[in-house]
This record gives C-alpha cells, structure tokens and sequence, in this order.
C-alpha cells in the first residue's frame, strides 16, 4: 500500500478536532497507532472511538501541550511499550487584534500554546528519535507565518516561529534520520473557524463565512482532509527524501492573490 504507516506509533496534538482529527483518523485508516493528546476530553475520546470503531488503533492522553511535565509524563508512558515514529504538532488557538489591542495576556496565551506547545513537543520525542536514529516530525503552520496576515498579531508572531523552529530542528537533527517540515494551511473549515466566526460575527455568521471563503483565490476554504493527505505524504517513507521544508497548502493564497 502507498503512504503506508503500518506499525508505526503517532503523536498528534490537538487530534481531537479540526484538522488534528483528520490527521488522526487518516493515520489510523493507513495502519499507524495512533495517539491524542488533547486539553478537550470529550472530542479527544470520541475521536478514538471512532478510530476504533473502523479497527484501528488509537489511544487518548488529556494534555495542555503547554505543560512540559505532563508531554513528558505522556511520552514516557507511550515509550515503555512502543517506539514512537512521528510527532504532529498541531494544536494550537487564535487571536484576533493588532498590536494595539493585542495585551500581554493575549500575547502570552498565544506563546504559550502554540510556540513553547511546540517546543515541548519536540523536545520530548527528540531524545527518542535520536535513539532510534529515525523520526519524523510536523508542525503546524500558518500563511500567517510567512505573509502575516492582517488583525492577527500574536497568532502571526507565533506562527512565524514555528517556521524557524522547524527550519533549526530539521538542521541540528539530519544527522539522526530526523525529518522536521512545517506545513501552513490558509483557512481550513474546522470548529477553529466556526468558532471565530460566531465569536466575532454573532449576527451574520453565513455572510461571514462566504466572505471569508472568497478571501482565497480558489473561492472555498480548505478541508480538514486535504491538510491530513499532505500531513500523511510528508510522514511516509515516500518522502523520505524531504526535510526543513514549509509546505502552503492554501487554495492558491500565498502566490496567487492579487
Ligand atoms: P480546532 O480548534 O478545530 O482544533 C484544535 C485542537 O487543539 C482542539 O481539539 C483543541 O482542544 C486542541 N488544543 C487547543 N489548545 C490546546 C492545548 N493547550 N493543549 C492541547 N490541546 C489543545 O483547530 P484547527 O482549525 O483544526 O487547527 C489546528 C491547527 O492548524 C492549529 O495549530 C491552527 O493554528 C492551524 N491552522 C488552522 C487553520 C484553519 O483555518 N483552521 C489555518 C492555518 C493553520
């Protein structure tokens, strides 16, 4: 089978939703282990549910992936009884405002989850991976981490940081069969963006929600399963060829608007 994950074990934060739960039940489906580590119990359980349900394997972990000790705790426990071959580094949460509405608390909340998320992520498999001398690893981006994108300050700033985590790791780690890539989605329809339209557009989240998907060249937003598809190439031994690498995967945005 191509793109085959048979007998390989993966992280993946966030898993529980979105495009997280994409990834998760596209792994599954292509015979990986699959393990979540979601703050969200309930979508994190039923996602493995779901996954069980068609025969595949999965497990749950309730984490905040900006607590260091409990990734360690996690990964510590996942190793006893497996080897661990990818880390998705996904989870991550929005901001809208620009500098100046945009506080220290907001700023902080952001790093915290979705750069030191990172950071923790990739600091608790590496010892592993470099044991194994094998491992790969995705973070997950943004088009805001390469061309910011306007009235997301923080959500930009951590995005960017991202990219260049990913560039370093995919660097001092070549040498250990590690393969570090980003991939940076444009809008993608998950509970992300529904969300952040019912927040901020209360009373006309349809008009919103067509506006926003005009705002990309090819005139809809993405789906949770074109990022997954990506997620599962760039995680296969077929590309095992690339490393250090951010992928856009966003409807034509980046290169083709305006
Ligand atoms: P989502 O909100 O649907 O899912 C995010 C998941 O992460 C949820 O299950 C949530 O419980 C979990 N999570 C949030 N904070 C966490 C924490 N501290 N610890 C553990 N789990 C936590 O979001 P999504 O749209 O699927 O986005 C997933 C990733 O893709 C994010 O990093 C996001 O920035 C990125 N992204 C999304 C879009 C988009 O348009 N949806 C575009 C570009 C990038």
């Amino acid at each position: 089978m191509a793109f085959s994950l048979k007998g390989k074990t993966a992280i993946i934060t966030g898993g529980g939703s979105g495009i997280g739960k994409a990834i998760s039940t596209t792994f599954a489906k292509q015979g990986a282990q699959v393990c979540i580590l979601d703050f969200n119990k309930e979508n994190g359980t039923s996602t493995v549910l779901e996954i069980i349900n068609k025969n595949g394997a999965a497990h749950f972990y309730q984490c905040d992936v900006s607590n260091q000790k409990q990734i360690n705790t996690i990964v510590t426990e996942i190793v006893k009884n497996n080897t661990i071959d990818i880390l998705i580094n996904n989870a991550g949460i929005a901001h809208v405002g620009n500098i100046e509405n945009t506080n220290l608390e907001d700023l902080d909340r952001l790093y915290n989850v979705n750069i030191k998320g990172v950071y923790n992520g990739m600091k608790a498999v590496i010892p592993h991976f470099k044991k194994q001398q094998s491992g790969v690893i995705i973070n997950m981006a943004s088009i805001a981490s390469s061309v910011g994108i306007s009235d997301r300050f923080a959500y930009s700033m951590t995005k960017g940081s991202v990219l260049t985590m990913t560039y370093s790791v995919a660097k001092d780690y070549i040498a250990n069969g590690i393969r570090c890539n980003s991939i940076s989605p444009a809008r993608v329809h998950t509970p992300f963006v529904d969300g952040f339209i019912k927040q901020n557009y209360p009373d006309n989240q349809a008009e919103m929600f067509e506006n926003l998907s005009k705002t990309q060249p090819i005139g809809r937003m993405g789906k949770p399963e074109e990022i997954a598809n990506l997620a599962l190439y760039l995680c296969s031994d077929e590309a095992s060829f690339i490393t250090g690498t951010d992928f856009p995967i966003d409807g034509g945005f980046i290169k083709l608007n305006g």
